[in-house]
């Protein structure tokens, strides 16, 4: 079955994962189920805080489950403002109706502190190269790396980047998050290192931590980045026009 079948006619979902970061379950409803096989099954709900595979973020991972019956989710996808969850089932049927669902919090928690980490990465580079960085691409899978436009930064000045990385992880500043027009991202976000990449939308998430600038981005960050532990630049690649740097945290 195509997902744009499944998505057809539903309101958008609630994407809990935006407001509520450290959300390990979650009570919901499920509003559409499509069986694919007799195990095999699409799922969409209210609301969910499954974080679909998007923007360099993988998908959660996790189970939805309801009175004898439970679905080990192993992906989630984002179609058109509707989250859909695909899973396979352990037990019973799903069916529509309430639901008790939980992401593995240890993989989610580990992309959390990547891609904090990575937004960490572009303010040290911008700074220490005195222009704006452009993000071309980034991934949290092992490799973790962030892609840049441009030719790659000397050696010296990565080395220069991770010990003032870890410099700001030692003091612990916080990540705030919030809501923005078009115009206001424009006028306090002007140099974002992923400007470019933006759909134009009626409002943007700006993240925020203490002692950077602002940037627009939907993913999931830390509240403070003291729970990074550490930065370690692994190593730099060229690609095309353009370069990777390939790092990790604790
Ligand atoms: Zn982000």
């Amino acid at each position: 079955m195509k997902l744009s079948d499944i998505v057809k006619g539903m309101d958008k979902t609630e994407l809990l994962y935006l407001k509520e970061t450290y959300a390990k379950t979650f009570q919901g409803r499920v509003l559409r189920v499509e069986f694919e096989g007799k195990k095999n099954v699409y799922l969409v709900l209210d609301k969910t805080i499954f974080h679909p595979k998007g923007g360099g973020q993988p998908t959660d991972k996790g189970h939805l489950s309801e009175q004898n019956c439970e679905v080990n989710i192993k992906k989630a996808l984002y179609v058109g403002g509707v989250v859909v969850h695909w899973g396979r089932t352990l037990q019973g049927r799903i069916s529509e109706g309430p639901v008790f669902g939980e992401i593995d919090w240890k993989r989610r928690y580990w992309y959390m502190k990547r891609h904090t980490a990575g937004h960490l990465l572009d303010h040290c580079l911008t700074v220490l190269t005195g222009k704006p960085v452009e993000t071309t691409e980034s991934w949290l899978e092992n490799p973790c790396y962030v892609g840049y436009a441009g030719s790659p930064p000397s050696a010296s000045c990565l080395e220069s980047a991770e010990e003032m990385a870890n410099e700001m992880i030692s003091k612990d500043a916080a990540v705030n998050i919030e809501s923005i027009s078009y115009k206001g991202l424009l006028e306090i976000a002007p140099d974002a290192p992923n400007i470019y990449r933006l759909p134009v939308l009626e409002t943007y998430r700006i993240v925020t931590i203490e002692g950077c600038n602002p940037i627009p981005c939907a993913g999931t960050h830390l509240k403070n980045i003291g729970e990074i532990g550490r930065l370690t630049i692994k190593k730099i690649e060229t690609h095309g026009s353009d370069f990777r740097v390939y790092y990790d945290v604790q």
